[in-house]
C-alpha cells in the first residue's frame, strides 16, 4: 500500500487531502508545517509527498530543494495557491515533480498522484545484486558468498552495501547512512557508521587497510567503487 506524506498548514485543506487520500485507499501520514514535514519525509520514507508552497517554518520551495539535495528521489507533487507561472517554474526548478493549482478537483488530484506514482515504479531500478571480486551478495536472498561458500553479512551491512549500490558511486554520507539504514527511533552516532565500514572492509576487501571497493571521501562519507 503506498504511503502518501501531506505537508499542509491548513487544517481544513489537510484533513479534506487526508479524507480523499484514505477513502482511495492510501496511508496517509501528515504534517502541519516544513520543519515537521522534512523530519517525516526522512524518517517515514514515503511514497509520494503532497507539498503545500506557503508553509510555517521552512516553505515548500525550500523544503523540495533541501530533499533533493539529501538525494531523496521520492515524488514531489507541489499544491500552489496562486496561480502564477512563477510559482510553478520556481516550484518544478527546486525539484518538484508535478503541481496542482488551488482550488483543484479530488479527481484531478488522485489522477495525479497515480501518474507519480507509476513513473516513480517505472523508473525504480533496485540493484539486485552485487559482486565485488569472488564475493557476490544476493539482497534479494540477504545473503552473500565468497566463491562456493557463505559469507556472513549482517542485515545492517547488507543494508548499507545497497545503499551504496544503488547510489552508483556517489558519496552515501554518514547522516544518510544513519537516517536509511538505523532508520528514525535510533541513536547510534556516526562512528557506527565507521565501525561497520570496518567491519565490512575485513569481510570483504583483499587488504582492509587499503579497500579498493569501500572508499572513503575524506570530509564526506563512503562510495562504492566497481571494480572494472
Ligand atoms: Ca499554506
Amino acid at each position: 500500500m503506498n504511503r502518501i506524506l501531506v505537508i499542509e498548514d491548513e487544517p481544513a485543506m489537510r484533513h479534506a487531502l487526508e479524507d480523499a487520500l484514505t477513502s482511495t485507499g492510501y496511508r496517509v501520514i501528515t504534517a502541519a508545517d516544513g520543519a515537521i514535514g522534512l523530519e517525516r519525509a526522512q524518517s517515514e520514507h514515503p511514497d509520494l509527498i503532497l507539498l503545500d508552497v506557503m508553509l510555517p517554518k521552512l516553505d515548500g520551495f525550500a523544503l523540495a530543494a533541501e530533499l533533493r539535495r539529501l538525494r531523496s528521489t521520492v515524488p514531489i507533487l507541489l499544491l500552489t495557491a496562486k496561480g502564477g507561472v512563477e510559482d510553478r517554474v520556481t516550484g518544478l526548478d527546486a525539484g518538484a515533480d508535478d503541481y496542482l493549482a488551488k482550488p483543484f478537483h479530488p479527481q484531478e488530484l488522485l489522477a495525479r498522484v497515480r501518474a507519480l506514482l507509476r513513473r516513480q515504479e517505472r523508473g525504480a531500478a533496485p540493484v539486485d545484486h552485487l559482486r565485488l571480486g569472488d564475493v557476490v551478495i544476493d539482497f534479494a536472498r540477504q545473503t552473500a558468498s565468497r566463491g562456493s561458500q557463505p559469507l556472513h553479512l549482517t542485515p545492517k551491512e547488507i543494508s548499507m552495501l545497497r545503499l551504496l549500490a544503488e547510489a552508483r558511486g556517489a558519496v552515501i554520507t554518514r547522516e544518510q547512512f544513519l537516517d536509511l539504514v538505523w532508520g528514525y527511533g535510533a541513536f547510534p552516532t556516526t562512528r557506527t557508521v565507521d565501525t561497520h565500514i570496518a567491519a565490512l572492509r575485513t569481510k570483504l576487501e583483499a587488504v582492509p587497510a587499503q579497500p579498493k571497493y569501500l572508499v572513503t571521501v575524506h570530509g564526506s562519507g563512503y562510495r562504492l567503487v566497481l571494480p572494472t
